[in-house]
């Protein structure tokens, strides 16, 4: 067995845990990052559409030209990563000290650390958790499996596809079957509006002229062998299936794209606090769990519709790491927890100290246009044309407008309000 020391252990090395790898090499850490595939690089490797960057590097790339850049600054820095080491646990030791432990090709490694940066990304929910009933032949996948099959092996799933959810995955997955020559019968979304980004609903569907079935569910699936059919019904304003309005659409393939969970069981066992409206930790403003010394970034930690927050989500854990490295801990003492007002679904960090600049990270619960994101506390408000549940509303609060916080109020709210 082997031990090693390290200032932070980075896990998963997807844009989020690069990001963080190369953030604390610059600010003069010794991290170690670790990736339990044959390559880093995450879901952008098998991404080779573009809209990847264009916040971070104000370039339209697709997910490998990205990746690809995040790597060549990572090995250009010298930062140390691992391979197809897995971490299988992590034992919390002392205030500074944790162990992380990595199963390895070459044996298992013992990884003492006085943080983590926990960057494992997300996983997809599957079609058990959204209620599709029916038989279970070949050709179900979910839309992360559909695009490992053609986008890495070269295999095209199905001829005739049904995709069931218009989160972004989806949609883009839409637009990959059309352009292999599948044809893709209907994209079918229980609620009244999109899942995904308008830019994906407009370059992935409309361009294609893939119909767009929103109110409507798949009650269920029907094939022997292989999938042939999916019946779909109209649903009600309490997503209920309405009597009546079923019809078929014969298919051989049904893939689901039904959202993403953040991928936190390590940290569950560990006893972080789970905010059940992200599904990932509650956190503060240097991304650091309710587990102190424990960063969390990327789609561990909320579900991003853009790669460039995960990057940036990376950087402020690295900066948390550096600060609770170089104070024996995290300094703060006065945190303010962050409430989510009106029209707000979830809200990250959960808690703030205020003593530096905070990237709030938002999503609404409801679609609504012409409206001011608010935080009374601070006076602050910001307007914007509209807001949607499918994208994320995100912006920076300098630390000389927290100053205002009063010393004795424990909270601030952030809420949707309309002008
Ligand atoms: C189909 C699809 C299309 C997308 N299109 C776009 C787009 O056009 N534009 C855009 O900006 N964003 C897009 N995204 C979103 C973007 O890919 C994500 O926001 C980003 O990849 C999140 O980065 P991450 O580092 O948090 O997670 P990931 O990229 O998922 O990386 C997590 C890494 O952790 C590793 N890991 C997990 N568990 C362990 C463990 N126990 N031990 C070691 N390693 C572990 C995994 O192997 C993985 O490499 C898309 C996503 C998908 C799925």
């Amino acid at each position: 067995m082997k031990f090693l020391k390290y200032d932070t252990v980075i896990i998963g090395g997807g844009p989020a845990g690069i990001a963080a790898a190369i953030k604390a090499t610059e600010l003069g850490l010794k991290p170690i990052l670790v990736e339990n595939r044959d390559l880093l690089g995450g879901i952008p490797l098998q991404c080779i559409h573009p809209g990847f960057g264009l916040h971070y590097f104000r370039e339209d790339l697709t997910g490998t030209q990205f990746i690809t850049r995040l790597l060549d600054k990572l090995e250009s820095l010298k930062v140390e990563y691992l391979l197809r080491a897995h971490v299988h646990s992590i034992e919390y030791i002392d205030y500074d000290k944790k162990l992380v432990n990595v199963i390895t090709p070459q044996g298992v490694m013992r990884i003492y650390a006085k943080t983590i940066i926990y960057a494992t990304g997300a996983r997809e929910r599957h079609i058990f958790e959204i209620g599709v009933v029916g038989d279970r032949p070949d050709g179900i996948y979910t839309a992360g499996e559909a695009q490992t099959l053609m986008d890495i092996y070269g295999v095209l799933p199905g001829k005739e596809i049904v995709i069931i959810g218009s989160g972004d995955v989806g949609l883009i997955m839409a637009r990959r079957f059309t352009l292999e020559g599948a044809k893709v019968k209907a994209v079918v979304e229980i609620l009244p509006y999109p899942g995904g980004l308008m830019r994906n609903i407009l370059q992935c569907l409309v361009d294609f002229n893939i119909p767009l079935l929103l109110q409507h569910t798949v009650v269920r699936i029907v094939g022997r062998k292989r999938v042939e059919k999916v019946v779909v019904a109209k649903v009600d304003e309490n997503l209920r299936p309405i009597d009546g309005t079923e019809f078929e659409i014969p298919c051989d393939t049904v893939v689901v794209s039904a959202g993403l969970r953040p991928n936190i069981d390590l940290l569950e066992k560990l006893g972080v606090v789970v905010d059940p409206s992200t599904g990932g930790p509650v956190v503060n403003e240097y991304l650091e769990t309710s587990i102190p010394g424990v960063f969390v970034a990327g789609n561990a930690l909320v579900i991003n519709d853009l790669v460039d927050y995960a990057v940036e989500q990376g950087e402020i854990a690295a900066e948390g790491a550096k600060v609770f490295v170089d104070n024996g801990g995290m300094p703060t003492k006065n945190w303010k927890y962050v409430k989510k007002g009106r029209n707000i679904r979830l809200v990250v960090p959960q808690m703030i100290g205020g003593e530096r600049d905070v990237v709030i990270y938002a999503r609404v619960a409801q679609p609504e246009r012409n409206v001011f994101v608010e935080i009374p506390e601070l006076n602050f408000r910001m307007f914007h044309f509209g807001v949607r549940p499918a994208e994320m509303i995100r912006f920076k609060i300098g630390r000389n407008i927290l100053n205002k916080i009063n010393e004795n109020a424990d909270k601030i709210t952030i809420q949707v309000k309309p002008r």
